[in-house]
Order: structure tokens, then C-alpha cells, then sequence
């Protein structure tokens, strides 16, 4: 057997569709398969999926004749990495599942547990957008918004799994509920669901946060507005992290990151006017898409071999 022939057995489960695959350890993915999560028939039956969908594809691997030697599994949520259990999801309805040894008990692999935005992160910190920069903060903007520290290719998962909430900084007091019961977080103002929601609430017509760029982008007064104010409210989160976590790259991904400049530029300005004795770092779009989930949880897995086989 060559070391080509080794696989890792990878998903990223969603509250919607899970995306699977088969990782080569240089990050290459020679299989990929997507499923449906289906959340809403409980915890217990996701999680027979998931270990039903791993094990299909520890078969694939063999009958390719490769060779499966590791398990990652990322989710989203609240998730203690060392102890291998998903403590809170709640799209996916889990509550204190220990997912990491039910998975290393049905394939008989080394299996790793991971959050989906800081697999997420490290993935485009090793193999994507913030690779070689060291000092990364990976931002995924989409319904909600949530982040990663990584440096030098580990992310920090902090004293209770629940690091990198940068969604719930509070950027404006007098601003719109969030979804965590206080008003004024930055996902409840800056995210493309609140971006969706803010334009419809004035305007009293429905539109996604691309089309509110688009519109915005157009010259619409009132979509200027909306897209400005997100943005300022972004770039406020934004210089937060920076004065926490002085990093040379912020990776933003995330359905909000396909407005490319419309995004980028205005953002990257109103970061720099926010940063005193600050350095600036490089603000730069997410290279994997909606992949480094699934390439992140091989990642982690990875990892782990390492660390079980030293
Ligand atoms: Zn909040």
C-alpha cells in the first residue's frame, strides 16, 4: 500500500444537507456526495444517518481499493472537540450527543468531532484564502454569523466549545433582536438573513442581501442604505476581532462573501478607518466555498491520527 491509497472519511452535517466525501491527507478530495440532513425527524434519527452515511463510505473507499483511516464529523452548534460530544444544536436538534466514539464505534476508525465554522476556518486557513498567513480569523456570514481563530493551522475552541461567537458582539444597544434573546448583536444587524429582513421591514418588499447589493449597487437610495449600515455594523465587529486577535489575514466566506466587492471594498474601508495603532490585515473572500467544511473535518481528523499515533 502507498500513502496515496489512505483516505479520510469526512462530512459536514448541516441543518439542511450534509456534504460528504472521501479527503486524500494533502487536502485533495477524490470522492463527494451530498445527502439530506433531515432535522426534522429528530436527533436520534440524523444521527443513524450520519453514522449509516460514514460507513457507506468507508465501504466506497475500500471497494475503490483505498484505504479509510480516519473519521471527521463537524456540526453546527456549541461542540467540545476533546470530549468528542455535539452539547448543543439547534438546527440539528442535538442535545449532548456524543458523536465522536458512536462513529469511532461503528467504522472502527480514529474519528474527530469538530465545530462546523472552525473546521470551516481551518480549512481555508491551511488550504485556502488564509493559507501561510499564520495568524488567521475565518468570518462566515450567511443566516447567522460566526468566526475561527486559527494560528499556525489550529483553531481555538475555547473552555466550553463555544469559542468565536463573533456574531453575538454587541455592535448597536438600541438595534434589532437577535435570536439569543438580546438586542444589537452583530448577526442581528450585519448578517444576510438581517440584511433581507431590514430591506423588506422599509421598503415593505422582500429581497435576499444579494439583491439588496445588487439594488444597492444600482443606485437605490434605500437599498444604499441598508447595505451601508451592514456594512459599518460589519466592519465594527470586525475591528473587534482585530483588537482581540491582531491577525494578518480575515477570511470572509459565507453566502454574504459572494457580493464580492460591493462587499469587500466598502468593508475593507470602513475597517481601516476603525483601526488606530492597530495593524490592518488583509481582508480577502473564502477560496473553498461551501467544501471547506467537509475538508476542514478531514483536516481535524488528520490531526488527530497524528496526535493517537505519536
Ligand atoms: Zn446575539
Amino acid at each position: 500500500m502507498t500513502a496515496g491509497d489512505e483516505v479520510v472519511v469526512a462530512l459536514d452535517v448541516g441543518g439542511t444537507g450534509m456534504k460528504c466525501a472521501l479527503v486524500r491527507p494533502d487536502g485533495a478530495t477524490v470522492h463527494a456526495e451530498r445527502h439530506a440532513t433531515g432535522a426534522a425527524r429528530g436527533a436520534e434519527a440524523v444521527v443513524g444517518t450520519i453514522l449509516d452515511v460514514a460507513e457507506g463510505l468507508a465501504g466506497k473507499a475500500r471497494a475503490d481499493g483505498r484505504t479509510p483511516v480516519a473519521c471527521g464529523i463537524a456540526v453546527p452548534g456549541v461542540v467540545d472537540e476533546a470530549r468528542g460530544v455535539a452539547v448543543w444544536s439547534a438546527n440539528v436538534g442535538f442535545r449532548d450527543v456524543p458523536l465522536r466514539d458512536l462513529a469511532r464505534e461503528r467504522l472502527g476508525l480514529p474519528t474527530a468531532l469538530g465545530h462546523d465554522v472552525r473546521v470551516g476556518g481551518l480549512a481555508e486557513a491551511r488550504l485556502g484564502a488564509g493559507r501561510d498567513a499564520g495568524h488567521v480569523l475565518f468570518v462566515a456570514i450567511g443566516t447567522g454569523i460566526a468566526a475561527a481563530h486559527v494560528v499556525d493551522g489550529s483553531a481555538a475552541v475555547g473552555a466550553h466549545g463555544a469559542a468565536g461567537e463573533i456574531g453575538h458582539i454587541l455592535v448597536r444597544p438600541d438595534g434589532p433582536p437577535c435570536g439569543c434573546g438580546r438586542p444589537g448583536c452583530l448577526e442581528a444587524v450585519a448578517s444576510a438573513s438581517a440584511i433581507g429582513r431590514r430591506y423588506a421591514e422599509l421598503s415593505g418588499v422582500p429581497a435576499t442581501a444579494a439583491e439588496v447589493a445588487d439594488r444597492a449597487a444600482a443606485g437605490e437610495p434605500l437599498a444604499g442604505r441598508v447595505w451601508r449600515e451592514a456594512v459599518e455594523a460589519l466592519a465594527d465587529g470586525l475591528a473587534t476581532g482585530q483588537a482581540l486577535f491582531d491577525v494578518a489575514t480575515i477570511v470572509i466566506g459565507g453566502g454574504l462573501a459572494q457580493a464580492g466587492p460591493r462587499l469587500f471594498d466598502p468593508l475593507r474601508t470602513a475597517l481601516r478607518e476603525r483601526l488606530t495603532f492597530h495593524r490592518e490585515p488583509r481582508l480577502v473572500a473564502a477560496a473553498l466555498g461551501d467544501e471547506a467544511g467537509c475538508l476542514g473535518a478531514a483536516l481535524l481528523a488528520l490531526d488527530t491520527l497524528a496526535k493517537e499515533s505519536r
